[in-house]
């Protein structure tokens, strides 16, 4: 056995994989191993920041699919037998993983949220069902055991001092069946919620969409951007649909989120509930939303966000 493989589509994605690897490494007693993709300024990064091995995945050809990687990885995988492989749940990691399951004939946890060894050494994955209603935990009886894990759900791994670790180069892979024809970029606001820090939500609660330049001003004075719930992006439409956070929406990880008249459903709160930070401002002092928040405002938000806005104004001032 090898070891935890992490895979990420991109350099952040790795970084969270590793600092999760890490951890389940040390348990274990072994090495971590990361995938670089086309960059040896990356597989270097990732040794400082704990692989001890890194695979160099070669070049793709432009009209070649992420994807065409798997036969490479399935190979290395067949030769090394990995203990335990996480790949992000990003799109194309996902699709990647289901390939590389099938491949080796293993299972496979998607989107799992928490991870943990039981007394065994067998990884116990944790994701959330029905909307963040329940937790489904799973344990693969095949190795390796295989998850996805969704983007920003660990801190990124940071550099170590001394660390050294072997590079590897993996051979480009052949093209597959896919060819991609042409690539364009998606169209799109400029902000990504998801990166955003600070993030005020508006709900029903707000009565007209002029009023939304109230919860604005108190979004702009905490550095933050604006989301909200669907029916405000979906049957109002009063914002664009990739501001709105939940289960079918955006799910986010920042440091705080305020939710403005929003009643706080669990479709809503599966999307928010990984905010350092909740805060809720809600004239229904039963409203759900108080039952997830840190901190609770009762109370007419026509009256209270005016008055926090002045509030964080004078505060941030000093
Ligand atoms: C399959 C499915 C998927 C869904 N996915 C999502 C999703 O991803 N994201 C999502 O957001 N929703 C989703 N929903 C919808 C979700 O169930 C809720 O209907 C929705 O989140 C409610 O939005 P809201 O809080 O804005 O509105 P409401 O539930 O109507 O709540 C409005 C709140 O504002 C408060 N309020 C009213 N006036 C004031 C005031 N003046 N001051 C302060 N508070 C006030 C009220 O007390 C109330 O709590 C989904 C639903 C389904 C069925």
């Amino acid at each position: 056995m090898s070891g935890v493989w992490v895979l990420g589509e991109r350099r952040e994605q790795t970084l969270e994989l590793l600092n999760a690897g890490l951890g389940l490494a040390r348990e274990l007693g072994t090495t971590v191993t990361a995938f670089a993709i086309q960059d040896q300024g990356l597989a270097k990064t990732y040794i400082e920041c704990g692989a001890d091995t890194v695979y160099l995945l070669g070049s793709l050809a432009p009209e070649q699919p992420l994807e065409d990687y798997v036969p490479v990885i399935v190979d290395v995988a067949r030769q090394k037998n990995p203990d335990i492989f996480l790949i992000s749940a990003t799109p194309r990691g996902k699709e990647m993983a289901a390939r590389i399951a099938a491949r080796l004939g293993v299972g496979l946890g998607s989107e799992c949220t928490r991870l943990r060894l039981d007394e065994n050494k067998s990884l116990v994955m944790e994701r959330l069902m029905f909307g963040g209603a329940a937790v489904q935990t799973v344990v693969c009886l095949t190795r390796p055991q295989m998850a996805t894990i969704p983007p920003r759900t660990f801190e990124p791994a940071v550099p170590l001092a001394n660390r050294e670790g072997e590079i590897i180069e993996l051979p480009a892979p052949p093209a597959g069946k896919v060819r991609v024809l042409e690539r364009k970029p998606r169209v799109q606001e400029s902000v990504d919620i998801t990166e955003a820090r600070v993030v005020v939500a508006i709900g029903r609660g707000v009565e007209k969409q002029e009023d939304i330049e109230l919860i604005q001003e108190l979004a702009n004075v905490a550095g933050g951007e604006l989301g909200c719930t669907r029916p405000i992006a979906e049957e109002l439409h009063w914002l664009p649909e990739n501001r709105y956070l939940g289960i079918s929406g955006q799910k986010i990880k920042p440091d705080l989120y305020i939710g403005v008249g929003v009643s706080g459903q669990i479709q809503h709160i599966s999307g928010i509930r990984d905010a350092k930070v909740i805060c809720a401002i809600n004239k229904d002092e039963n409203a759900p939303i108080f039952e997830a928040a840190d901190y609770g405002i009762v109370g007419d938000l026509y009256a209270v966000v005016p008055q926090l806005t002045r509030e964080l104004q004078r505060v941030l001032k000093k």
